[in-house]
């Protein structure tokens, strides 16, 4: 993990946010590379939940809800983590996690273990960030940011229902921030306080909703593996009817083999009837489908959830591999050409020469319309390269001595590093091909 944090630093992925006064623990602000890379990751999300689906329909709700939406649903009262603190290193531990953590003062031991430890009683801490809605601050002004975008979506059941013609199986998808107050974050951008949630809530009449769920399951998991994911570093894991929240019926984890373990990258669950029905309770608006011929029903529902950051992490830890060639030494991000936040880079060889210069802006700005491209005239060509296969870029377009007698320029290849010469002339055709070719991550992991 410590290689992509510094290489995520290095080439301006993600910064510790608020880091000129001395950060804020575990948030995190993205640069320019990882904007264009999360965007990435986002589109690709909504193109396979929405764009190519007749079933699916988006939905963007508020951040801030009426508070009651979280009564409602159950987060008021048990969205909470058991806490401990250590009264001698004054550190604060997740009590269900206690075999995870280090004890403040002697970092080999865990909390509980050595002589010196003095934990309190487990206390419930509720993980929702509270804030003031109006002039007022007293309890009716109180509200909460979200900690999950599903809530949006069920309270919203009905106006869908109604507005977009829809009946079930139907799904709405949103993806927004949400926000949790985690006790123990860290890892990273595994877990953060404020990250970006993909979420898809699929009504289902009850009687399919099982089907329904092995389908998105597999579903989600075929997503991974087609933007690159290793499937040795990727499994399923059923949860036990002990761990499941107590209205789900069934929950599949999709984990991913992290530095830190196999761990949730995304979550599938089959949640029954019990959201539409709490908010049928506490609204008093009934959220239920009423078919033509008169059959009313509460829909089951199957969520696939999973947060930007956690693809991201994934991804960047797939991808990224340091390795010899020709007896240098090489770090490269074997991204998939769909998620890579530069596709191609166009590099003139010799920057001083003002022919090759203007031959190399001539075709970048002939790429750039159609595609993320980026311009390099800054140092030796072989620390160009080393950087483009850095930040991930499939491709590098160089222009040289014999573009300026034939108009051709030698394309090369991320990963296999073949040089080939092609036209400028078809140079966006065959970069617009290779990039929409199927990619499989090359070689062993
Ligand atoms: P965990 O057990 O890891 O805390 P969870 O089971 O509480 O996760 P869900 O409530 O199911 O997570 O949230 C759905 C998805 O949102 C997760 O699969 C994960 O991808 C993402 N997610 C949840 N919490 C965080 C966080 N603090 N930082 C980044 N992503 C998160």
């Amino acid at each position: 993990m410590d290689a992509i944090v510094s290489l995520c630093r290095r080439r301006g992925f993600v910064f510790p946010s608020s880091e000129i006064y001395g950060g804020l623990g575990s948030t995190y602000d993205y640069g320019h590379y990882g904007v264009l890379m999360k965007n990435n990751i986002r589109s690709l999300w909504l193109q396979a939940m929405v764009q190519e689906r007749d079933d699916i329909v988006a939905l963007d709700s508020a951040i801030i809800l009426n508070p009651r939406v979280w009564e409602a649903s159950g987060h008021v009262g048990g969205f909470v983590d058991p806490l401990v603190d250590c009264r001698t290193c004054k550190l604060r531990f997740r009590a269900d996690q206690l075999d995870q953590a280090s004890c403040g003062r002697k970092p080999s031991k865990r909390p509980g273990e050595t002589p010196d430890c003095d934990l309190t009683e487990a206390r419930q801490f509720n993980l929702m960030f509270t804030t003031q809605v109006g002039a007022l601050e007293d309890e009716s002004s109180l509200a909460y940011l979200r900690p999950e975008t599903a809530q949006g979506i069920f309270i919203n059941f009905k106006n869908v229902l109604q507005l977009a013609r829809r009946k079930p199986p139907f799904g709405i998808a949103q993806v927004g921030k949400s926000f949790r107050n985690e006790i123990t974050p860290g890892n990273f951008l595994f877990r953060v306080r404020e990250f970006e949630q993909m979420e898809m809530e699929y009504f289902v009449p009850p009687a399919d909703a099982e089907r329904w769920y092995r389908y998105w399951i597999d579903q989600r998991f075929d997503w991974y593996l087609a933007h690159g994911i290793r499937e040795e570093n990727l499994r399923k894991r059923e949860h036990s009817a002990e761990e499941r929240s107590h209205y789900s019926s069934g929950t599949t984890d999709i984990e991913y083999r992290y530095p830190i373990g196999w761990s949730e990258l995304e979550g599938v669950a089959n949640r029954g009837d019990y959201d539409l029905t709490q908010h049928t309770e506490h609204s008093g608006t009934k959220l239920e489908f009423v078919g033509e011929g008169g059959e009313r029903y509460t829909p089951y529902v199957v969520e696939p959830a999973v947060s930007i950051e956690r693809i991201f992490v994934a991804m960047l830890v797939d991808a990224y591999h340091e390795e010899v060639v020709a007896e240098r030494d090489r770090t490269v991000l074997r991204l998939h050409p769909a998620i890579a936040p530069v596709k191609a880079a166009v590099l003139p060889l010799i920057p001083r020469s003002a022919e090759m210069v203007e031959k190399a802006r001539g075709l970048y700005e002939h790429l750039r319309h159609v595609l993320a491209v980026e311009y390099d005239d800054s140092g030796q060509i072989g620390r160009r390269y080393r950087r483009q296969d850095e930040i991930g870029t499939p491709y590098a377009l160089t222009i040289d001595e014999q573009t300026l007698a034939d108009d051709t320029v030698t394309i090369r290849d991320r990963d296999s590093l073949a040089q080939e010469r092609i036209s400028i002339a078809s140079a966006r055709e065959h970069l617009l091909d290779r990039l929409a070719a199927p990619w499989r991550p090359p070689g062993p992991g």
